[in-house]
């Protein structure tokens, strides 16, 4: 099974949830917060070989650590994968919306600069402004965006669509009619399942990363397949993603 998108570092008892992942085989990119928390990420997971990590400024923290921003483009040198970087729109976080959008640009170039990376980005309430500087940074030259956990409009979809962008859907997304709906206007080609642990949660407990399994029956209803072919899938779009 695959999580594409987990905070492994947030857990309450990481050590316990990481090797559970090393005993089940799951494939994790473990995205980061903060550029500093890459480094004891990658002490936790060092062992573990099917665990990725991912350097990150999340959105939420930029109005305080946006100084960060340099340390997570020096470490773009050591890692395929970036995240959790984004925007967000909420009423929380609109008034640092210019210096998240700075600092996602600066980024977004990096990864442009260094012949492309995989980042996993967060879009709460700023899809389209997520997918301006996509298009800024040069789809393509950027790498792959992997847009996890979207919640925009259909057309705001089609964009992403339109753009290359793949998605990253959990349950907890899934839980929702609006997720669905869009689940099952995603390309299928460019679908890999997510958990946004421990973030993410059902009934009121957080995911843990093989809990994104559940995300296989969940798309196999909405999009008429059998289960076992959504898995296949599943496998096939990581493989192709990652070689
Ligand atoms: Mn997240």
């Amino acid at each position: 099974m695959i999580d594409f998108h987990c905070h492994l570092d947030l857990y309450a008892k990481p050590a316990e949830v990481i090797a559970e992942v090393a005993r089940r085989g799951t494939y994790v990119l473990a995205v980061t917060t903060t550029p500093k928390a890459f480094e004891g990420n990658l002490r936790y997971v060092s062992e573990v070989a099917r665990i990725r990590v991912a350097v990150g400024l999340h959105p939420e923290l930029v109005k305080e650590r946006h100084h960060e921003v340099g340390l997570v483009c020096a470490t773009l040198a050591r890692t395929r994968y970036v995240g959790e970087v984004g925007l967000d729109g909420s009423p929380d976080h609109r008034p640092s919306m210019e210096l998240q959008r700075e600092v996602l640009r600066r980024i977004l170039g990096a990864c442009a600069s260094q012949g492309g990376r995989i980042v996993s980005l967060h879009s709460r309430m700023a899809a389209s402004q997520v997918l301006d500087e996509i298009e800024i940074a040069g789809a393509a030259a950027m790498g792959t965006p992997v847009l996890h956990w979207f919640s925009g409009s259909l057309k705001e979809l089609g964009r992403a669509a339109g753009l290359g962008c793949w998605f990253s859907v959990g349950p907890a997304m899934l839980a929702s009619r609006n997720g669905r709906t869009l689940a099952s206007l995603m390309p299928r080609d460019r679908v890999l399942p997510e958990t946004d642990g421990p973030f993410g949660q059902a009934d009121g407990n957080p995911l843990s990363p093989w809990d994104a399994e559940n995300v296989v029956p969940a798309l196999a209803e909405l999009w008429g397949e059998p289960k076992q072919a959504v898995a296949t899938v599943m496998t096939s779009n990581l493989r192709r993603l990652v070689s």
